[in-house]
């Protein structure tokens, strides 16, 4: 289920408040806490919307061959909230002109960075989105960035071994390469948040009271 709640499939939840307890499976079997934990996954499975078309995603224990179209220091960095169990990360209404309920301690507030990739299996950009931990590329793609001065300048292979709190990610990084994708530019900063009002969900928004400008299929 975590799975579902994932955004990107790049999401890290080792910085969550808690892991929830670890519960025998006999004891767990038809208590409502797992009913309600289905009913709400399946409630905002894809069809149910909130999973952008543009976002990169890696199925755990797979792997995406990518070239990144900005370099990493132009990484668009974007306020994220979520909380355990509650909220799945999704950017800060504020960027959509919204008032933001979950610009409160209650949630938590982190700053996660976007860049536009060339996805060679499905054809065509992608964003792909980490906080900066131990449990995503980024450190990977930092040295990368230090040691080479880019990181555009050959395909990168992005690696994503388990999910969740044990999610590892790993880079494989291949000789440069002219890029020999169809399009090489970047989203630009205001279509990347655009892209990103896709993980709103609605059904979050009723939930705590917040209320959707419009439609989310604009
Ligand atoms: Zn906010």
């Amino acid at each position: 289920m975590e799975e579902e709640r994932d955004p990107s499939s790049v999401a890290d939840t080792s910085a969550a408040p808690a892991a929830p307890p670890v519960v025998p499976v006999a004891r767990r079997e038809g208590t409502p806490g797992i009913t309600e934990t289905i009913r709400k996954s399946l409630s905002e499975g894809n069809s149910g919307g909130g999973m952008p078309d543009e976002l990169l995603l890696v199925q755990r224990d797979g792997s995406k061959l990518v070239r990144f179209l900005a370099e990493f220091d132009k990484g668009v960095p974007v306020i994220m909230h979520d909380k355990w169990e509650i909220l799945r990360p999704q950017p800060c209404l504020k960027y959509y002109g919204e008032p933001c309920p979950f610009h409160v301690e209650a949630f938590r507030s982190v700053t996660w960075y976007v860049w536009t990739v060339w996805d060679y299996e499905s054809q065509s950009k992608r964003v792909a989105m980490w906080k900066p931990t131990l449990a995503s590329p980024v450190e990977d793609l930092l040295d990368l960035f230090d040691a080479n001065g880019t990181i555009m300048d050959r395909d990168i292979e992005l690696r994503r071994m388990g999910t969740g709190t044990k999610s590892r990610w790993k880079i494989r990084v291949q000789p440069p390469t002219p890029f020999e994708g169809k399009l090489s530019k970047p989203f630009s900063e205001e279509k990347t948040i655009e892209i990103l009002k896709g993980l709103i969900t609605k059904r979050t928004l009723e939930e705590t009271g917040a209320k959707p400008k419009s439609s989310e299929e604009e």
